[in-house]
């Protein structure tokens, strides 16, 4: 494999806290990035920079690690336009627009929900995200679980399964028959292709007594725990994520203060929390609701990622940037804070420290800017600025 150089670089943003300026970004300037066989294999002043078998001149601008989008829902077919543009004329969300997409995707081909992975997938590394999570959850029988996992596997290895997205219209009158479907056949068909299970506790999904169920028997099968939790309105979801030591738990929307000692308990000696909060604001967005609170969880020591919760219906976004920028205009984030959850945050929210970060040895999963500094991710809102993506160690 070549060996890369990107040289020239005005500010490079390492997420290595202690390593230059500005906190826990580690920010250092003029400096030069040489990656080899898919890694970062040295940082340094760009006069002491190795020879490399390919130069690319950042031409001053900044380089950041690529984003880690830890929560996606691409497997699905269908859209649902005209339900945002009512509910942009006065309709309220209800989550009851998922069994619209399960109809789609139940009746598409392999290749079109391949296409639409792909396509989605490929959407999102232009735009500067290097790893991407991506959900089942649109299928919710054996058969569509299964391969909704499969698919997506064969474009990132952050698989979840969801097949406790909604209960599907053939159970509505029998929920407790479907958790066991979930629990039994459909994680047995769905675990091989999965490293995380989810559940969406929620009014109207699964209660807590549901979730807990189905995530214990995902643990027992050894995926690991995330949770769809307090999106709308306050409930058991944070807690319960707390309580089987999930990795995430995503959207906290609406928390009370027990929720937010809940995940500043799980507090670790590196001053992250074991427990992430995910923050979704591309959901609030499009849903037109209130955004979640991040000042007031970074202020308890809690970890916040961003991330994007691309899916058809709620938030038909793949831009990390997008949400960037929400998330200091919106959510009292500073822009180092939501540039910090969007790359470090995320990795962090999926248990990975070899990519989020730029240091030896890492992934050289990194993006050049169309701007001198990671400030005009959220100044400059709605403009492409990621000029260029290397991909494990690829120039795209
Ligand atoms: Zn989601």
């Amino acid at each position: 494999m070549i060996s890369v150089l990107v040289d020239n670089i005005g500010e490079l943003v390492t997420n290595v806290a202690g390593s230059g300026e500005g906190g826990p970004l580690g920010i250092r300037r003029r400096v030069a990035v040489l990656v080899e066989d898919g890694e970062v294999a040295w940082i340094g002043p760009a006069a002491d920079a190795p020879a490399a078998d390919r130069r690319i001149d950042a031409a001053g601008a900044a380089v950041l690690p690529g984003f880690v989008d830890s929560h996606a829902h691409l497997v699905f077919a269908g859209d649902r336009a005209a339900e945002f543009a009512a509910r942009m004329a006065g309709e309220p969300y209800t989550g009851g627009g998922i069994r619209t997409t399960v109809g789609a995707t139940r009746a598409a081909s392999d290749g079109e929900l391949r296409a639409t992975v792909r396509r989605l997938h490929a959407e999102a590394l232009r735009q500067g995200t290097t790893t991407i999570e991506i959900k089942s959850g649109y299928g919710l029988t054996v058969a569509d679980e299964a391969r909704s996992l499969r698919i997506a596997a064969e474009v990132s290895a952050e698989t979840t399964f969801l097949g406790a997205h909604v209960v599907p219209a053939e159970y509505a009158a029998r929920p407790d028959d479907y958790v066991s479907l979930v629990c039994g056949p459909m994680l047995a068909a769905a675990a091989p292709h999965a490293r995380w299970i989810d559940v969406f506790c929620e009014r109207g999904a699964f209660d807590a007594d549901h979730a807990r169920a189905i995530l214990a028997c995902g643990q027992a099968m050894g995926l690991g725990v995330r949770v769809h939790a307090n999106q709308l309105g306050p409930g058991p979801g944070v807690r319960l994520g707390v309580e089987l030591g999930a990795a995430s738990v995503d959207h906290c929307t609406h928390l009370t203060d027990a929720d937010v000692d809940a995940l500043a308990s799980t507090a670790m000696d590196d001053g992250q929390s074991a427990t992430v909060a995910t923050l979704l604001p591309g959901a609030e967005f499009s849903t037109r609701s209130p955004y979640p609170d991040a000042r007031r969880l970074l202020d308890a020591g809690v970890t916040v990622a961003l991330a994007t919760d691309c899916n058809p219906g709620s938030s038909y976004t793949s831009s990390m940037p997008f949400c960037i920028a929400l998330a200091v205009r919106e959510m009292g984030m500073t822009p180092a804070e939501a540039v910090w959850a969007a790359t470090a945050g995320g990795a962090r929210a999926l248990r990975r420290d070899d990519t989020g970060v730029l240091r030896p040895g890492a992934r050289a999963d990194l993006i050049i800017l169309d701007a001198p500094s990671h400030l005009h991710l959220a100044y400059r809102p709605g403009v492409p600025l990621v000029r260029q993506v290397l991909h494990n160690g690829v120039p795209r």
